[in-house]
């Protein structure tokens, strides 16, 4: 009866205004205009949302059909046992979404079964391996929710990468981030250790120390040394302090995020037994250990851009230029500087303002990859790290004697042969200099 009645509100309106097409293009309004049925009144472009339900949790609604611009609200709900992971068809880590209709939507909820880390000191089972459970995320009030699942977001890509290494803790604040609220981050931190009874200063020594773990500055901005990416009682931990409180990039911090987590690499794929490799150290100088973390958190990102959408800052981190270009800026920065030294492999935290480890350990560690000349600029971690732990086991934990010895047997040098070569390098014109970098 509908279609019929569709039809005889169509003929009246034929008659009265000689026109009965919906199309849109019929915009001319016509000389006489004569007001319209009801039921013609409303010709606007519809959408169809369909939300599907997955298992492990429920939706708010299944969807339907909506008028062009209309907002839907949709909640997924993880079930016991469950924890929303994001929606398939739509961009966000929100559990609530606001959908505005400018188009057809089909989205489904991922629920992924809750694995949580363990919770108790005994984790040493999973040093230096992958892990299948999440990083924790502890954020100060302040940080927002585009941030806080911008943090996330980086952090799926960066462990798609590198590999899950875990139990990890992330500890975010920003340079807002209140002097109050870094307090209340701080007690959760040390009531998390009581908890799970860790000592913070000595992780064989099974006594926390609430007190103690307070007296620390943990988290105050800018002095929020964590030592991440160091082995603290089973847990790797990152503080990142200088969390941006900018909400324009989903992925703002995405080098910095980048450059922590590899320390977390590194130590796993080094140590071999945590404990006996030194709580905080897992390489003596930082030359290589910043080194690496300074090269692949400029070389990831831009390794990955045509693939994955990393959305930085663009005044951040020199987006716009080519990694050989930000190279080039780094040696003039270091030319002066680091002319004095010979011994590269020694140049530490406490030379940075003479001659930063960061940078040209940069320029050493691609100097390396370089060397082996097969192109491969992810063989640092991926295959020279394994030949460094063998030599860690046999070794009984000495850094440099295992260095050295892997470098010769991965890289073809020795750490002194290293220094003298490096030193010759560091004397070619920079246009020369710029071939063993990335061309990208
Ligand atoms: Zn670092």
């Amino acid at each position: 009866m509908k279609h019929n009645s569709k039809h005889f509100v169509c003929l009246i309106s034929f008659l009265l205004i000689f026109s009965c097409s919906n199309e849109e293009e019929d915009t001319e309004a016509p000389l006489i205009q004569t007001p319209q049925p009801e039921a013609e009144a409303t010709a606007a472009t519809q959408y169809t949302l369909a939300v599907s339900a997955a298992e492990g949790g429920t939706i708010s609604t299944e969807g339907g059909t909506y008028d062009e611009g209309t907002e839907v609200t949709i909640t997924a709900s993880a079930n016991e046992g469950y924890r929303f992971a994001g929606w398939e068809g739509y961009e966000s880590y929100e559990t609530t979404i606001i959908i505005n209709l400018d188009s057809d939507f089909i989205l489904t909820p991922i629920f992924a079964e809750d694995t949580k880390p363990p919770n108790n000191f005994a984790v040493d089972q999973y040093w230096g391996k992958i892990v299948d459970f999440d990083s924790e995320f502890f954020f100060a009030e302040n940080i927002s929710e585009f941030n806080r699942s911008g943090i996330l977001n980086s952090n799926k890509i960066i462990t798609d990468y590198f590999g899950n290494y875990g139990p990890t803790e992330w500890w975010i604040t920003s340079p807002s981030t209140s002097t109050d609220d870094i307090l209340k981050l701080r007690e959760k931190f040390c009531q998390r250790r009581l908890e799970r009874n860790e000592n913070w200063t000595n992780p064989n020594a099974n006594n926390p120390n609430y007190d103690a773990c307070m007296s620390h500055g943990w988290f105050e901005y800018p002095d929020n040394y964590l030592a991440n990416g160091s082995y603290v009682f089973g847990y790797n931990i990152i503080a990142l302090g200088q969390y941006g409180d900018d909400n324009s990039y989903r992925n703002f911090d995405f080098p910095i995020q980048l450059h922590e987590y590899f320390h977390i690499v590194q130590a796993n794929s080094i140590l071999t037994m945590p404990n006996e490799g030194g709580m905080w150290g897992w390489d003596m100088f930082s030359f290589f250990k910043e080194g690496s973390a300074r090269f692949y958190q400029k070389y990831v990102w831009r390794k990955l851009s045509n693939d994955v959408f990393i959305d930085l800052n663009p005044d951040y981190n020199f987006q716009d230029i080519s990694m050989r270009e930000e190279f080039r800026i780094i040696m003039e920065s270091l030319k002066e500087g680091c002319s004095t030294f010979t011994d590269y492999y020694r140049i530490d935290y406490s030379d940075r303002n003479i001659c930063d480890p960061y940078g040209l350990g940069a320029w050493g560690v691609a100097f390396l990859m370089n060397k082996k000349g097969d192109g491969d600029y992810d063989s640092y971690w991926k295959s020279f790290y394994p030949v460094l732990k063998v030599k860690m086991i046999t070794n009984d934990n000495d850094i440099n004697l295992s260095f050295s010895q892997a470098m010769k047997e991965f890289y073809g040098l020795t750490i002194e042969e290293f220094n003298q070569e490096f030193k010759l390098f560091l004397q070619l014109p920079i246009e020369q200099q710029l071939e063993i970098i990335p061309d990208i």
